[in-house]
């Protein structure tokens, strides 16, 4: 038995709130990053609708597209809630059980009308790796949905992902069955947040000196054209360049999941590797599963150091000490690239952040992972490619790649210059002459607080800027408002250590009153450690008494 992380609960909370505000209509979808507990969470949502709707909640499909996802949300629900009535339905598992209460199905396995037609009236579809609902209704998935509604008008589908776009780049609110993202965590600011938290790990992602050229590859439905995409990568010159790097730049790194373009590049792969070496193998969809679970066993045991992967989305590749991943596999589908990164960026003690070696160009095209490029909200024109729309830079030191507005390398803490504006391209030796500097902690005197109020993405804050003279040394975002409940307690405590009689207001508004009235203290000096694109606080000195700055949550450079 499992208890639920305090953002997992709120996403359970905002499913049924938003059914409240809507009277029971709608679709909503809850996006949770690939790596922050979605299964753990869709099955504190089944347990949930079952202690809130008892028997009238009859049955309940939980739907996914492949064997190892239908493992994963029945291993999850089963953690979270041992004993519940719950079955499986699915081909490839060899499992055909439609009595349960809740049944764990794929959706290939159930999508003709006699099979769905014996699981009765269903009354709420939980659809795992929703994006991958398509627009369009002549599909499988669309198909299912309307069978079963035919048989329960009352139907309620309910979408979870790790990515709010489908795979030919459009928003999976935009033209389908889903209406609205109740809740969403692949924000910049929540990504950092569960980083910060120990909930996720930080993902160093670089580009190598060597990479594969995909300029000649048609690309077709948003996506590079398989065959070609192939024959571009899967060349010996390719493989031994990218390998030999490989082998230089993760020496350290203990698990490597490499991700291929199919299964003959992944044997070259693995080939290649073997002789220089380094033990590795092949995971592939079509394996059986005795040998399948013996190469995961090895790798996880480490005796293969290195995996070869080939279709990133049909692994429910679980395994938290990853720390590299290779990326061998150019895409133009953000879905995909956000998938791939998620197998490396789940918490584990073992390790500090995951590598992320990327021959293939797809942070340079598609952006950082916790911000990533966003298709166009009206689909139809197609983006360009090459055009380096993704927000992101190369640190000339270290070679990693860092969001456009970072300050800092989040690997190495090169100072990015500020007037220069740099792109994937830009000169190096230009930027390399500039004065570097690395910094990790100073204490500075705070000679004025400025506060303002501010309308951002996550609603309206009280911005708070810390001046040296007429330097601002560090910021607070207080977001007493926020949905987010950690948000809206780290500006409480934020609020609670500062106030003079103690009280707590009650809106931004009113903070911002209080703050500019001088009835909050204010810092005569600060600690900031800078690491990353970051500046944190760590701590607060109001008159020798000192407050950690860990309360406020997030300060950014
Ligand atoms: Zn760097």
């Amino acid at each position: 038995m499992i208890t639920l992380r305090p953002y997992q609960e709120e996403a359970i909370n905002s499913i049924f709130k938003y059914w409240q505000k809507t009277a029971n209509r709608g679709n909503p979808v809850v996006v949770m990053p690939v790596g922050s507990g979605k299964s753990p969470t869709m099955a504190g949502f089944i347990k949930r609708c079952y202690d809130k709707f008892g028997t009238r909640m009859s049955k309940v499909l939980v739907i996914t597209h492949v064997k190892e996802l239908i493992e994963q949300d029945y291993e999850a629900i089963v953690d979270f809630w041992p004993g519940a009535p719950l079955g499986v339905y699915s081909a490839s598992l060899n499992k055909k059980q439609t009595d349960n209460r809740i049944v764990c199905c794929g959706v290939q396995s159930i999508a003709k009308p006699e099979t769905y037609k014996k699981f009765g009236k269903v009354n709420c579809l939980v659809i795992d790796e929703c994006h991958l609902v398509p627009a369009k209704e002549e599909t499988t998935y669309r198909r299912l949905i309307a069978g079963l509604k035919e048989i329960n008008p009352k139907l309620k589908v309910v979408g979870f992902t790790g990515t709010p776009f489908r795979l030919d780049c459009g928003w999976i609110t935009e033209n389908g069955i889903f209406d609205d993202i109740v809740y969403n965590m692949c924000t910049v600011e929540t990504f950092d947040w569960l980083i910060r938290n120990n909930y996720m790990c930080d993902a160093i992602p670089r580009r190598p000196e060597f990479q594969i050229d995909v300029s000649n590859v048609k690309i077709r439905g948003g996506e590079y054209v398989e065959k070609e995409l192939q024959a571009a990568v899967d060349t010996d010159a390719v493989t031994r360049q990218a390998l030999n790097e490989t082998i230089q730049l993760a020496k350290d790194r203990k698990h490597w999941l490499i991700f291929c373009t199919g299964v003959e590049h992944a044997k070259h792969v693995v080939e290649y590797l073997c002789k220089a070496g380094v033990n590795s193998t092949v995971i592939s969809g079509d394996l059986d599963m005795t040998t399948r679970k013996e190469r995961i066993d090895g790798f996880k045991s480490g005796r293969y150091r290195a995996v070869a992967n080939v279709n990133v989305l049909s692994t429910g590749f679980n395994y938290p000490d990853i720390d590299c991943l290779v990326m061998l596999r150019p895409t133009q589908s953000v879905s995909l690239y956000i998938q791939a990164c998620g197998r490396g960026i789940r918490y584990s003690p073992n390790k500090e952040n995951c590598l992320i070696l990327d021959f293939a160009g797809n942070v340079a095209r598609l952006g950082c992972i916790n911000d990533p490029l966003q298709p166009k909200k009206k689909s139809g024109k197609k983006r360009d490619d090459g055009e380096g729309t993704a927000p992101v830079k190369v640190c000339p030191k270290c070679n990693c790649y860092a969001p456009a507005s970072a300050k800092f390398c989040p690997a190495c803490n090169y100072e990015f210059p500020t007037e220069t504006k740099l792109t994937a391209h830009a000169s190096l030796d230009e930027i390399i002459k500039r004065k570097q500097k690395q910094e990790t902690e100073k204490t500075v005197e705070v000679t004025h607080v400025k506060y303002a109020k501010i309308q951002t993405k996550n609603g309206v804050q009280v911005l708070v800027e810390y001046r040296s003279g007429i330097q601002t040394v560090a910021k607070d975002w207080i977001n007493i408002e926020s949905e987010k409940s950690f948000f809206a307690t780290a500006a409480k405590e934020w609020i609670r250590i500062r106030s003079r009689d103690g009280y707590i207001p009650k809106n931004t508004q009113e903070l911002l009153v209080m703050c500019l009235s001088g009835k909050m203290r204010e810092p005569k000096a600060i600690t900031v450690k800078t690491s990353g694109g970051y500046n944190r606080i760590v701590s607060y000195d109001f008159d020798g008494s000192t407050i950690s700055g860990n309360a406020t949550g997030h300060s950014r450079a």
